[in-house]
């Protein structure tokens, strides 16, 4: 579904990401963790081409979207990303902000993307917050609501950069849950977290960042019992 080809990218000359290469298949969840500063945000951003990369490629279905000719919202209809922060419209309440992008930006009717949304958040458990506005939500249900916007759109690859590392842990638990029902739906995904051991239980493969390079990569299972890479040793002692 998607492959990154070589993907070098430097800020002032030095090397953020370092030959990176890495294949995703259709359902699959892969993990990028990593110190912080060893490009997982930056990879995420490169993909969602909030980036330019300065070599190699990314292909989504086939089509090269690090080519310049390529149109950046059609490429962008095709992901959902959500951030750290909530990123809600202030002034929008919880519907409005679900069906904006699929009204305006995917030209879904009124009542059909109403429709759609209503039943979005029936599934992650928010039927009863549709006209509330964000600041009437706890930071949970706040970040529901952006996964469930980036969701709205249909798209074929979700990116979710440290969704939960901006709430309390008792509300991180609602967030995880909704990631992996996700999963079981099918959702092919690519995420960064540091909450290790949900990394462990929802990823199908694991990556491990170094400075820039992807120095290890394998099943979850692998990785969390048996790291080859003596840095992913270290970095694992570290967190764990
Ligand atoms: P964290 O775990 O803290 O989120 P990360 O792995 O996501 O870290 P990135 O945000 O990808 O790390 O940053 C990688 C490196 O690139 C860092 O050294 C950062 O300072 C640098 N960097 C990121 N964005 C820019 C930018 N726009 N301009 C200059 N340097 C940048
Ligand atoms: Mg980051």
């Amino acid at each position: 579904l998607l492959t990154i080809d070589g993907i070098w990218k430097n800020f002032h000359g030095r090397g953020v990401l370092r030959g990176i290469d890495l294949e995703v298949r259709p359902h699959e969840v892969v993990s990028l963790i990593g110190a912080s500063g060893s490009g997982k945000s930056t990879l995420l951003r490169c993909v969602n081409l909030l980036e330019t990369v300065d070599d190699g490629v990314i292909l989504l279905d086939g089509e090269d979207i690090t080519d310049p000719r390529v149109n950046v919202d059609d490429v962008r209809k095709r992901l959902g990303i959500v951030f750290q922060a909530f990123n809600l419209f202030p002034h929008m309440t919880v519907l409005d902000n679900v069906t904006l992008a699929p009204r305006q930006v995917h030209r879904v009717a009124k009542g059909e993307a109403e429709e759609q949304a209503h039943g979005l958040l029936a599934r992650f458990g928010l039927a009863d917050k549709a006209r509330a506005y964000p600041d009437q939500l706890s930071g949970g249900q706040q970040q529901r609501v952006a996964i469930i916007r980036a969701l709205a759109t249909q798209p074929r690859l979700m990116l979710l950069d440290e969704v939960t590392s901006a709430l309390d842990p008792e509300l991180v638990l609602e967030v995880l849950g909704v990631i992996k029902e996700l999963k079981e739906s099918g959702m092919t995904m690519i995420l960064t977290t540091h909450e290790m051991g949900f990394c462990r239980d929802i990823s199908d493969t694991v990556c491990f960042l170094d400075g820039g390079v992807l120095l290890e990569k394998g099943p979850a299972e692998q990785i969390f019992t048996e790291p080859e890479n003596p840095r992913t040793r270290e970095f694992l002692r570290s967190v764990l």
